[in-house]
């Protein structure tokens, strides 16, 4: 998710490219993969380069049910402004002012790495309790068996008896 923009740092403001996103992200330092595809737009501002990216990212989520790991397909646009830490005809180091900070930079050597704003976007569009599909039927309760294949031996016990009795006890009395 690298991008060379020094030629168009050279370039006046308003000069853009488009490039297409197909490629696999670390989502984090473990082997979780952000799948991002879409669009990239840079455009040259007068301090750096906005950029718009419309992605879809398959996000490898863990279900809040039965906690497989599936791919979450999340839906982002990103616009951010990255400014550059370097200028670009006289190679002097640029400050990047205060209030900036927080901001996404464009390194040394005038590349500009998507990684880190694709990462950030797929961690706060992730659903809070994802499923891996609507109905699905999660962890038995006692023995931790996935239910949806197939049902373990646990389903088939018994209410605790002293609830059959009430039970029975209020069946009586709407009867
Ligand atoms: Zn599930
Ligand atoms: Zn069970």
């Amino acid at each position: 998710m690298h991008y060379n923009v020094a030629r168009l740092l050279k370039e006046p403001v308003g000069s853009t490219r488009t490039y297409g996103i197909s490629e696999s992200v670390h989502a984090d330092d473990g082997d979780a993969f952000i799948f991002p595809q879409g669009q990239l737009s840079l455009m040259r501002t007068d301090k750096g380069v906005w950029v718009e990216a419309k992605v879809v990212m398959k996000v490898l989520v863990s279900c809040s049910r039965c906690l497989k790991i599936f791919p979450y397909p999340v839906n982002v646009v990103i616009q951010e402004e990255y400014l550059p830490t370097v200028d670009i005809n006289t190679g002097q180091s640029l400050h990047v002012p205060e209030r900036e900070e927080g901001s996404f930079t464009i390194d040394q050597r005038h590349i500009l790495d998507l990684t880190e704003a694709l990462r950030q976007y797929a961690i706060t569009n992730q659903p809070m309790k994802p499923l891996c599909y609507q109905d699905c039927l999660g962890l038995c309760h006692i023995c931790g068996a996935d239910r949806n294949s197939g049902s373990c031996s646990c389903e088939e016990e018994t209410a605790d008896p002293r609830w059959a009795t009430l039970l029975k006890l209020k069946e009586h009395s709407i009867g």
